[in-house]
C-alpha cells in the first residue's frame, strides 16, 4: 500500500531540507569552496537519502529525526572526514617480523625518501639521454651502480621478484624444458609457485631428483637438445633437514658450460652482504653467488636489499640483453618512483655502510643490550602509572627475519610481554590494533607480545603511550 502524503508528514520527513536548502547554508558553501560542489552535493544527496530510508523503515521516531535534521552539517563533516581519511596508514610493527609483507615489507631508508620526495613531484631524466637529447634506457641508473658492484654483469628491474622470475623463464625457455630439482618446486607466500610460473612463462619444467635429494647425474641424465636453462630456486621460507643433498651452484655452473646451458638462481632475498656477523650464515649474498658462476640471478627489492618492491635481474650481458628485448618487459617494468628509491638504496650500498642507513639491516644489526636498555626504560615509565590495570615485564625471545628469507634463523631479542587483571591478550591487542596509531604485536601463551626489534627508537615514546592509554583504559 503506497503511504498517503499526511502519513509521510508524520513520520518526520518535513523536519529535514531540502538538498537546495542545504546547498545554500553557509557552512556548505564553505565546504564547496573547499572541496567540489559535486562532491558536497553527492554527499548531501547520499546523507538525506539514508535518513529518508531509516524514517520509512520506522527506524527512527520524530524526536530522532528532528534531532538528526539540526545535526545535519555536522553529520554531513563527519561523512567527509571519513572518506577523505586515506586507507593506508602508518602502523608500529611490534610483531618482531623485519620483513613483514602484510606490513609493506622493507621500510625505505631516509636518502631513498628525500629522492621520492625531491623528483616525484617533477619531471626527471626518467628515460631520456641528456646528451643526446633523445630516448634513453630507464635501467642506466640502477645498471650503473650493479656494474660498479659486480664487474661485467647488466640488469634490468621489473615489479617484483614474481615478474623477473617470468619474464626470465618466457626470455630464455619459452618452448623448452628448465631442469629443477624436486627438493625446489617451492612455495613463496601470497601463491607464488614455481611450478604455475613455469607453466605461465611458456618453459616446460622438467623436475628431477626427489624432495630430499638431488645429485649432480640427475641434472645431467635430464639434459636433452630442448633444454634451455638449469634453475635452482632458494629455499626461502622453508629447509629440508635431515638426509638431504643438494647439488652446489659451482657444480651446476660446471655442468651448464659443458653443455652450453646457462644456470639461473632465483634467489629472492637480494642480500647483498656477509649476514654472519649477525649470526645469519645460511644466505649467501649476491656476490657470492654470482662468484661461483650463476650466469642470470633475480632477486627482491624489499626483502633483504631493504628498498621499494621490484624485482631485480641481474646477468651475463648478453642474457639480459635478451631479457630486454623481450617484449614482455614492457607489461612488468619498474615506474618512476621504484627507480628513485632504488637508486639511492644501492648507493648505501656503494658508500659501504648500509647497517646504519638501510632499516632492514639496522633492525638486523641492533645488538641485544640496546633492546634491554630500550625495555626497561619503557617498563621504567609504565611502572610511573598508578592504579594500573596491566602486568608489564621484560622476556627473553626471538625475532625473526621474514618475508620468507631464512626461516630457520631466531634473532635473540627483548620482548615486553603484556597481561592485564581486566582483559584478554586478545582484546588488549586489538585495542592496540584499533588506536589512532596501531601497534601491531602477537600473542603468545595468552600474552600480548611486543618485540622491540623492529619498533624504531624513535617510537618507543608512543609505545608507552598506548600502553599507558591501555593500562589506564577500563
Ligand atoms: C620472495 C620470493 C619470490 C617472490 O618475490 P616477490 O618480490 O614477492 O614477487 C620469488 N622467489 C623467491 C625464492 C622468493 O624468496
Amino acid at each position: 500500500m503506497k503511504n498517503t502524503s499526511s502519513e509521510n508528514h508524520d513520520k518526520g520527513f518535513r523536519f529535514l531540507p531540502s538538498v537546495d536548502q542545504l546547498m545554500e547554508k553557509n557552512e556548505v558553501k564553505q565546504l564547496i569552496s573547499r572541496y567540489s560542489r559535486e562532491f558536497i552535493l553527492h554527499n548531501i544527496r547520499e546523507l538525506l537519502a539514508a535518513i529518508r530510508n531509516e524514517i520509512s523503515q520506522g527506524k527512527a521516531d520524530l524526536q530522532e529525526v528532528k534531532k538528526r535534521a539540526e545535526g545535519l552539517i555536522d553529520e554531513l563533516r563527519q561523512r567527509l572526514k571519513a572518506q577523505l581519511s586515506p586507507f593506508l596508514h602508518r602502523v608500529i610493527n611490534a610483531t618482531g617480523v623485519i620483513i613483514h609483507t602484510n606490513l609493506g615489507r622493507a621500510s625505505l631508508c631516509p636518502s631513498a625518501v628525500e629522492r621520492l620526495q625531491e623528483l616525484s613531484c617533477r619531471y626527471l631524466n626518467l628515460e631520456f639521454s641528456l646528451e643526446e637529447g633523445r630516448r634513453g634506457a630507464r635501467d642506466l641508473p640502477v645498471e650503473r651502480l650493479i656494474s660498479r658492484m659486480f664487474p661485467g654483469k647488466s640488469c634490468v628491474v621489473v615489479n617484483n621478484n614474481a615478474a623477473a622470475v617470468l619474464l626470465v623463464l618466457n626470455t630464455l625457455a619459452e618452448g623448452k624444458e628448465v631442469i629443477v630439482s624436486r627438493g625446489e618446486l617451492v612455495e613463496v607466500g601470497g601463491s607464488f609457485r614455481i611450478p604455475e610460473v613455469m607453466e605461465k612463462s611458456g618453459a616446460v619444467l622438467k623436475e628431477v631428483g626427489t624432495t630430499n635429494k638431488t645429485r649432480l647425474q640427475d641434472y645431467e641424465r635430464a639434459i636433452s637438445p630442448n633444454t634451455a636453462l638449469l634453475l635452482a630456486v632458494h629455499q626461502s621460507n622453508f629447509r629440508i633437514l635431515g638426509f638431504t643433498e643438494s647439488v652446489r651452484m659451482e657444480e651446476l655452473v660446471a655442468l651448464g658450460r659443458r653443455h652450453g646451458i646457462p644456470v639461473m638462481e632465483d634467489m629472492g632475498s637480494g642480500n647483498m652482504i656477509d649476514l654472519s656477523p649477525y649470526g645469519i650464515t645460511d644466505e649467501p649474498s649476491v656476490e657470492e653467488i654470482l662468484a661461483k658462476g650463476a650466469n642470470i640471478i633475480s632477486f627482491s627489492g624489499d626483502k633483504l636489499l631493504g628498498g621499494p618492491q621490484s624485482g631485480i635481474i641481474v646477468g651475463d650481458k648478453e642474457l639480459i640483453a635478451r631479457v630486454k628485448g623481450n617484449p614482455l618487459l614492457r607489461a612488468v617494468r619498474a615506474g618512476k618512483l621504484t627507480y628513485l628509491a632504488l637508486e639511492a638504496t644501492l648507493m648505501e650500498y656503494l658508500k659501504g655502510r648500509p647497517e646504519v642507513s638501510i632499516p632492514v639491516l639496522q633492525m638486523l644489526s641492533t645488538p641485544l643490550e640496546e633492546l634491554q636498555r630500550r625495555a626497561e626504560a619503557i617498563i621504567e615509565e609504565l611502572g610511573k602509572v598508578k592504579g594500573s590495570s596491566l602486568k608489564v615485564e621484560i622476556m627473553e625471545g626471538a625475532s625473526k627475519v621474514g618475508g620468507g628469507t631464512i626461516p630457520l634463523v631466531e634473532l635473540p631479542s627483548r620482548l615486553i610481554a603484556v597481561t592485564s587483571t581486566r582483559h584478554t591478550a586478545d582484546t588488549i591487542s586489538r585495542k592496540l590494533r584499533m588506536r589512532p596509531l596501531p601497534v601491531i604485536a602477537r600473542i603468545q601463551e595468552e600474552r600480548v607480545i611486543i618485540d622491540l626489534r623492529t619498533v624504531l627508537p624513535s617510537e618507543d615514546r608512543e609505545l608507552v603511550k598506548a600502553l599507558k592509554e591501555l593500562a589506564l583504559a577500563d
